[in-house]
């Protein structure tokens, strides 16, 4: 079977890693392709100053293996880069999953020819196989904006998902960071420390909540390590697929003080877990007005200078309905002499020139580094950067013109035998990742033990699909979520793209319901053809 495995598996990331491990495990023969010199996916790529987790790390791994669980050990609260990537390492060798794995191999094309994929690489290397999976992330995809005069820059500038391996000396130097999401909120407050001057570009202001990061005492992590079961059954009955129950409590028919000591236990137990202290937040528009002006008021309470505190206010889109990111020391960072703050939104980037960024207005921000904590081309953009072409040699940037449909996130219709691990319409990145990646994977393995055993092909049935694309636009209408206008969640970031509310929110337990049926039932909304038909047709 030299390059021609039973499935090909793009990505080496917490999805290809143990969709390798899983298929060897149901017999199947597998093989890996994947861009980076190493495993690790997003935690090989995102290694920007501050770089961590806001998931916990004693969930933020997988948990097919007790072993595993027993002997990994976690050093804080949210382990930073370094540590999760060292945690995936470990996982690959543990299972010896590199013998089943290229690296420095880009997939530049994948199409069906009626009975196989056929998978080109950039480097001149063919593969084919039965059943191609695609585990190639969600947030992989790096969305650098096309400003004028880029290429003129004098200084060093970088894409924090592309972040050099050596690290940026930015120690005294002018450095601006473009971004205020996640990434940006994370890298700011590590940058200011060494930075000579630090410009944050800004362009939408956003919630944040403190981490409140901490090392794990040893009894800590052993009451994580004795507690696994519970553990796991919280996040399968979750809706994010973090351990947490989500309150009961009707916040708003509380007295105003009782109201506030909610909210004020919440903001210091800090972290994710901030949205599960209040139930209905993502629903109700009265409960979520009244926790965003909460969180106003505590950026306005850390922020010396008012007009500042102000830029940093969010007003357009209610709490949580884009990816709240949480942080340690970002709005402090803003009292320091040596960060200031540009609204580009009033006064947007008009050119990048070879000594910095030139505003609208004509201001000119001179700089030696500059960091685009931009964000990526999510969910979409990394399937359709793999050249996929279905039935027909229709690409599935044309199935996709409108907008990304899949059926369960898992498959696409015109796309016999393609597996999409998180794909458009899957719960992913409204969910603890590590969580919805092992039930997509054991739900095709499943699938593909299946097949293989019936010697079927299977692609979802356009209906099927169009159901379930209708199901996750009213998941998101049953939410605040779609109200955030600048939100990737929509496609709203990068320039062009369709908008159409990409993950499924309509919760994890649920989903995994769904699929569950789905399988019970015999696959019902795919068409499940025999090979031979198709071969002989
Ligand atoms: P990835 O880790 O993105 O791996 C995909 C792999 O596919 C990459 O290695 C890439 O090189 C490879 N690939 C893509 N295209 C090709 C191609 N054409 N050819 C070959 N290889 C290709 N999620 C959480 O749940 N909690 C968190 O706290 C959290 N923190 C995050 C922090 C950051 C900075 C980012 C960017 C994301 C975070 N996420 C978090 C989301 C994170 O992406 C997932 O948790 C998880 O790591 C995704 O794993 P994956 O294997 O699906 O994809
Ligand atoms: P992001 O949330 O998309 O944020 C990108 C930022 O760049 C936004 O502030 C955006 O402004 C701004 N921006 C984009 N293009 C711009 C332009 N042309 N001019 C000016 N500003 C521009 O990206 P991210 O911060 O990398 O995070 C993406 C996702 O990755 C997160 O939501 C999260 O799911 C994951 N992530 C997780 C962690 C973690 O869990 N620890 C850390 C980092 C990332 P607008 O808002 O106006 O578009």
């Amino acid at each position: 079977m030299a390059n021609d495995p039973d499935v090909v598996v793009i990505g080496a990331g917490f999805a290809g890693l143990y969709t390798i491990h899983r298929l060897r495990e149901r017999g199947l023969s597998v093989h890996g392709l994947e861009a980076a010199e190493g495993v690790g996916g997003t935690w090989y790529w995102n290694r920007y100053p501050g770089a961590r987790c806001d998931s916990e790390s004693y969930y933020y791994c997988y948990a097919f293996s007790s072993e595993l669980e027993q002997e990994w050990d976690w050093s804080e609260r949210y382990p930073g880069q370094a540590e999760i990537l060292s945690y995936l390492e470990h996982v690959a060798d543990r299972f010896d999953l590199r013998r089943d794995i290229s690296f420095s191999t880009t997939v530049v094309s994948a199409a069906h020819d009626g009975d196989r994929w056929v998978i080109d690489t950039e480097d001149g290397g063919r593969w084919t196989c039965r059943w191609l999976v695609t585990a190639v992330g969600c947030l992989s995809s790096a969305n650098v904006p096309d400003i004028p005069g880029l290429e003129s820059f004098a200084g060093e500038w970088h894409h924090t998902g592309q972040w050099p391996h050596e690290g940026v000396d930015v120690a005294g130097r002018r450095v601006g960071v473009v971004g205020t999401g996640s990434t940006g909120i994370q890298a700011i407050p590590v940058l200011a420390e060494s930075a000579g001057h630090l410009t944050v570009f800004q362009r939408t202001a956003n919630f944040s909540i403190p981490a409140r990061n901490a090392a794990l005492a040893p009894e800590e992590a052993a009451g994580y390590k004795a507690d696994y079961a519970a553990i796991r059954e919280l996040q399968q009955a979750s809706t994010n697929g973090h351990p947490f129950v989500v309150s009961d409590v009707d916040t708003l028919a509380l007295p105003d003080d009782e109201r506030r000591a909610l909210l004020e236990r919440a903001w210091e137990r800090g972290g994710l877990r901030f949205r599960a202290a209040v139930r209905d937040v993502l629903t109700d528009p009265a409960v979520n007005e009244e926790t965003s002006d909460f969180l106003r008021v505590k950026i306005h309470e850390t922020v010396d200078d008012a007009v500042t505190a102000e830029a940093l206010t969010p007003r357009d889109h209610p709490f949580a309905t884009k990816r709240p990111p949480i942080d340690t020391g970002y709005f402090e960072t803003y009292n320091r002499a040596n960060v200031s703050l540009v609204d580009v939104r009033a006064d947007p980037i008009a050119a990048i020139t070879p000594d910095g960024v030139r505003l609208t207005s004509g201001a000119e921000h001179p700089l030696d580094v500059l960091v685009f904590a931009t964000g990526f081309d999510a969910l979409s953009g990394p399937l359709l950067r793999l050249g996929i072409r279905g039935t027909g040699g229709q690409s599935l940037a044309d199935a996709w013109a409108e907008g990304a449909t899949t059926y369960l996130g898992l498959g696409v219709a015109g796309f016999p035998d393609l597996f999409t691990i998180t794909g458009p319409g899957s719960p992913s990145v409204l969910t603890n990742m590590p969580t919805s990646i092992e039930q997509h994977v054991d739900w095709i393995a499943d699938l593909l033990g299946h097949l293989r055993d019936h010697d079927l092909e299977a692609e979802p049935t356009p209906e099927a699909q169009a159901r379930w694309a209708e199901h996750v636009r009213e998941a998101a209408d049953a939410t605040l979520l779609p109200q955030a206008a600048s939100s990737w969640y929509l496609g709203a970031n990068v320039p062009g793209k369709p908008r159409v509310f990409l993950p499924y929110a309509g919760g994890f337990a649920r989903y995994r319901e769904m699929c569950d049926a789905e399988a019970a039932a015999g696959y019902p909304g795919f068409a499940l053809r025999a090979r031979h038909e198709r071969a002989s047709a």
